[in-house]
């Protein structure tokens, strides 16, 4: 939950639901077909599902309070309860609210290792209201990487791979080549600025070149599925990459004029898309504050 109401307020349109045909329908869970995948809006972010022969593979779980709704829409979509296989894309609790019922059913969890690391003990975020406990062992990830790994899960490829300080500074986007299809978790949004835990590793050195590896790997077709909201193609993202670029030279234009956060954001920098995404003041806040925290002695 963000926790800046004034940014929120002026943030644009409330996420908005995948734009393809609905498969079922839960409680407050819509289930959607995007390329063979179900992706399940609703629980606190989208999760990714794909059925296997022993349990589900899934990319991120939701809030915790949703978990039971969640695995109840996952079996009615999929016709299995089990998770087999959990990738967290990172730690915040919009994703790893399926964490403890995965590890008990025996389901294995992939993260970046910096994610295990957080999930093993309380911490704190700028986006979050008050202390995000630590998750109980069982709930933890069991594979951890660095950089890149993969999987043969029902015959087919799944690969996922470390987005350097993007949104946290343990960031894994899932890539399903054999369907084209990229769930690409924090760094990425469709119809608002995306957000930044600057206090916990995300900066903008980092997040432009997440920009540049999604760029690379995604097909200008490739459907990108971000953390809430609607899917991207491979070619909106290079788009973006572009967009970020130039504010990027913004940004250290500022930089050398002695700018803080308050005189970028009265720049209007990201004018030309405020119509499209909204007011950027809270993902500028944060990305020149990660600038200066990395760069100003403190
Ligand atoms: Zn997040």
């Amino acid at each position: 939950m963000l926790i800046n109401r004034r940014f929120l307020l002026s943030a644009g349109p409330p996420a908005l639901l995948l734009p393809a045909s609905a498969l079922a329908r839960g409680a407050d869970i819509t289930v959607t077909d995007v390329n063979g995948l179900a992706v399940l809006a609703g629980a606190g972010c989208n999760v990714v599902a794909l059925p296997g022969p022993e349990g589900a593979l899934l990319v991120d779980g939701g809030r915790a309070v949703n978990a039971a709704q969640l695995l109840k829409a996952v079996s009615g979509a999929l016709k299995t309860r089990r998770v087999h296989t959990l990738i967290n894309t990172h730690w915040h609790p919009d994703q790893t609210g399926c964490n403890e019922a995965a590890g008990r059913g025996g389901g294995q969890i992939i993260s970046h290792e910096v994610t295990r690391l957080y999930l093993g003990r309380d911490a704190r975020s700028p986006l979050y209201e008050g202390v995000i406990k630590a998750l109980p062992p069982r709930g933890r990830p069991t594979k951890t990487t660095y950089n890149t790994g993969s999987l043969e899960f029902a015959g087919e490829t799944v690969a996922y791979r470390y987005l350097p300080a993007a949104h946290t500074d343990g960031d894994l986007f899932v890539h399903f080549p054999k369907r084209n299809v990229i769930a690409a978790g924090g760094p990425v949004s469709a119809v608002r600025w995306p957000v930044m835990d600057h206090l916990n590793g995300a900066f903008m050195h980092g997040f432009l070149r997440s920009y540049e590896i999604l760029a690379a790997v995604a097909k200008p077709d490739t459907i990108i599925i971000p953390a809430d909201g609607p899917t991207l193609t491979g070619a909106d993202i290079v788009r973006q990459k572009d967009m970020y670029w130039a504010l990027f030279r913004q940004m250290f234009a500022g930089f050398n004029k002695g700018f803080g956060p308050r005189d970028l954001i009265e720049t209007r920098p990201l004018k030309d898309y405020e119509a499209q995404y909204g007011d950027p003041a809270q993902f500028l806040d944060a990305a020149y504050r990660s600038l200066q925290l990395a760069t100003v002695p403190h």
